[in-house]
């Protein structure tokens, strides 16, 4: 995987995240927050500004295609 400086994308649809909360209990920087969406479910959002990509959070993540970062996508 190349290097970058953005942020990891934890899951690209909802589909993607159970909302387990490992990667907001790895994080080495307190850097994921789990907030509810419109329906009353949990999701990790990161923040870009604590965040120091260490990736640890896509490499404790069970589901597949943790491999995105933001700028692969765009
Ligand atoms: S570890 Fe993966 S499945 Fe669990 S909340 Fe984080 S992104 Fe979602
Ligand atoms: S890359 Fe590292 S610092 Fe950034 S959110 Fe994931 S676990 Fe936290």
């Amino acid at each position: 995987m190349e290097k970058t400086s953005k942020s990891p994308i934890l899951y690209s649809s909802k589909e993607e995240c159970c909302g387990c909360a490992l990667c907001c209990a790895v994080c080495p920087s307190q850097a994921i927050n789990m907030e509810y969406d419109t329906e009353g479910f949990l999701y990790p959002v990161i923040d870009e500004h604590k965040c120091i990509k260490c990736k640890k959070c896509l490499k404790i993540c069970f589901f597949p295609k943790k491999t995105l970062f933001k700028a692969e996508r765009s």
